[in-house]
């Protein structure tokens, strides 16, 4: 293998490699080399010396590792109703974060305008430099162009249509931005913090709109146009009269989303506009939310069934502001009858853990994984002007 000093990183950075010794027998890279690769990376504070494996006795050898402290990351999401942003650690431990109710209606500008405010005010209030953030990750309820970072005709988001997300946020933060989609980062955020050994994960956000995030094999897969996992705008059958919101008649979001829950409650006095304040009112015990809600779980738990047979996942999580054991029971009761056994025989249908925290840790692990990927950080070192 090629193992320049980013190679070193990446085997420290996922625990292939605890020590000099590690790095000598996992690379066959000399004594000499591996000294002067982890040199250059004690010079970029990208690791740190931290004691040593044995506790007494003998020659003791240095552990080494990744430096969670080198920079922040800045974590945002945008919802639907409002945006969460967070300065975190190379771990995505949350340093200090922030909320902002701004509609994703409100249009790309006022929005992000509101994100770079908070994002200054989070740097002032923990006082740290603009120049110690490595990257910034955002997501967005909608499809998002993998080749551009654009969102891509995201049909409850008007207005954002390849709106420039990155570049906006260069103009204040020249450092590398990333753009996903809110499932795909949720997906990725629960994988990180609670099921790493599982090697295929879906994870189902159900707030104002429908949305799949898939992790294989510890990535995202996106899809060739950043389309993977938009089950919102699956027609079913039996609906051909409800109009969704992207324009077409009987999508799954149309019947079974938080904003088609919202309607209904509404229709019957009940005031709900979006996704979390049907949330809000699952959470009060409101008998009629919970009714509509678990009814969604079961048009949700069909289309999941085509879903479950195609990727044949471990996990299936349910997550997002309707997320609760109405839905899940519903979800529950199409799902297995209309799945093959094979394909449900090893699956765990369960709610998501980390609610709102998931999407920030999601795009934290992103960022990172971009930001400190070897061959990144070998063209950064050998840049004559690197910065330690
Ligand atoms: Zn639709």
């Amino acid at each position: 293998m090629v193992a320049g000093p980013g190679e070193v990183l990446d085997l420290i950075r996922h625990g292939h490699a605890r020590t000099r010794g590690d790095l000598q027998e996992v690379t066959g890279l000399s004594r000499m080399t591996v000294a002067q690769r982890v040199d250059a990376l004690l010079a970029a504070s990208l690791i740190r010396e931290a004691g040593s494996d044995r506790p007494s006795g003998g020659r003791r050898p240095t552990r080494l590792e990744f430096n969670l402290g080198h920079s922040v990351v800045v974590a945002a999401t945008i919802d639907t109703t409002h945006s969460h942003i967070a300065l975190t650690d190379l771990a995505g431990r949350i340093l200090a974060e922030d909320s902002i109710d701004l509609a994703v209606v409100d249009g790309p500008e006022k929005v992000l305008h509101g994100i770079t405010d908070s994002i200054s005010s989070l740097l002032d209030r923990t006082g740290t430099p603009q120049a110690r953030i490595s990257g910034i990750g955002i997501s967005v309820p909608g499809p998002v162009d993998p080749r551009t970072s654009r969102p891509s005709q995201p049909p409850i988001m008007p207005g954002w249509d390849a709106y420039p997300i990155v570049e906006f946020l260069h103009d204040t933060f020249p450092v590398p931005v990333l753009v996903e989609n809110d499932a795909n980062a949720m997906a990725l955020g629960e994988h990180s913090e609670a099921f790493k050994d599982c090697s295929s994960l879906a994870l189902v956000k159900i707030s104002t709109g429908i949305g799949t995030g898939i992790v294989i094999n510890g990535r995202v897969y996106q899809g060739i146009d950043g389309g993977a996992g938009d089950i919102g705008h699956v027609r079913l059958g039996d609906h051909p009269d409800v109009t969704c919101q992207c324009g077409a008649r009987g999508c799954l979001a149309a019947v079974a989303s938080g904003r088609a829950i919202a309607q209904k409650l509404s229709e019957s006095g009940v005031e709900a506009y979006s996704g979390r304040d049907v949330g809000e009112l699952l959470a009060r015990g409101n008998v009629e939310a919970l009714r509509l809600t678990h009814e969604a779980g079961r048009r949700i738990g069909e289309v999941m069934a085509t879903v479950v047979c195609l990727i044949n996942p471990g996990v299936l999580l349910i997550g997002g502001a309707l997320a609760s054991s109405s839905l899940l029971s519903g979800v529950r009761e199409t799902l297995y009858p209309m799945s093959l056994p094979r394909a449900t025989r090893n699956l765990d249908v369960r709610l998501a853990t980390m609610g709102d925290k998931a999407g920030i840790i999601g795009m934290t692990r992103m960022v990172v994984d971009e930001v400190f990927d070897g061959k990144a950080v070998n063209a950064r070192l050998n840049e004559p002007t690197a910065a330690p």
